[in-house]
């Protein structure tokens, strides 16, 4: 389907950043190239010196488009030079002019979000490939923190009971690991994601004597904490 031309007076009506992305991809391909009727004659001495618009103008500038085609689209209204607000009229040191614009801040940032329209947009892939980690991390810390809970729940059975925790050999091969290591191990088979733990954990499997050691301490400390608390709310009350 051929795109029609549009002006730039229609450009600047149309508010291009409240339109869809699909339409500003459009309106990018459509940079007006009117036929500009500006004839400039100067006098030297005796002479006169005519200055007319010449439409190669637009192959050698990319970004004209009878005024400033990017700074149309994409500049802050404050920003906006005499390029976008009215046009350069004025033939008379066009060259100097435009070099001067195209060094001008505001017209790097337009050029910058001209040319990244309709690219991947490098800061989107990198926040959508932040949130998959974080979305993985979260995933990997609620398993953990679910197969702690059923090591700690086997720990609370054995000291529940007055049970021994350990056996004479506690190997994987052995015939009697102990009393906690057999309840670790009957519970897995009842929870897939426990079973999983045990059969898949590299570093550790969070079963050894040192860490059920550092479980009871921990426990302990939480009672102590609750029976102090327990005993100040008491004083107040009294
Ligand atoms: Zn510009």
């Amino acid at each position: 389907m051929a795109l029609c031309k549009i002006s730039v007076s229609e450009l600047k009506q149309l508010h291009f950043s409240t339109l869809c992305l699909e339409r500003k991809i459009e309106l990018k391909l459509l940079r007006p190239t009117p036929l500009l009727n500006l004839i400039r004659v100067t006098k030297y001495k005796t002479r006169d010196f005519k200055r007319e618009f010449k439409p190669d103008l637009y192959e050698k500038c990319s970004w004209i488009c009878g005024c400033d085609f990017p700074c149309l689209l994409f500049a802050k209204q404050n920003g906006v030079s005499s390029w976008v607000s009215y046009g350069v009229a004025d033939l008379s040191h066009l060259t100097q002019k435009i070099k001067k614009h195209e060094c001008s801040q505001s017209h790097l940032n337009s050029i910058l979000e001209f040319n990244l329209l309709g690219k991947v947009d490098i800061r989107q892939q990198l926040d959508i490939a932040f949130r998959s980690n974080v979305k993985r991390h979260n995933e990997k810390v609620a398993k953990n923190r679910y197969v702690l809970t059923k090591i700690i729940d086997c720990i609370l059975f054995c000291g529940a009971f007055e049970l021994a925790f350990r056996g004479h050999d506690e190997r994987e091969d052995s015939i009697n690991t102990g009393v906690f290591r057999g309840l670790i191990n009957f519970s897995a088979e009842l929870d897939s994601s426990l079973k999983d733990h045990l059969t898949s954990a590299i570093v550790s499997k969070r079963t050894s004597k040192e860490i059920q050691n550092d479980f009871l301490d921990c426990m302990l400390t939480v009672c102590q904490n609750h029976i102090k608390m327990r005993s100040q709310k008491q004083v107040l009350f009294q």
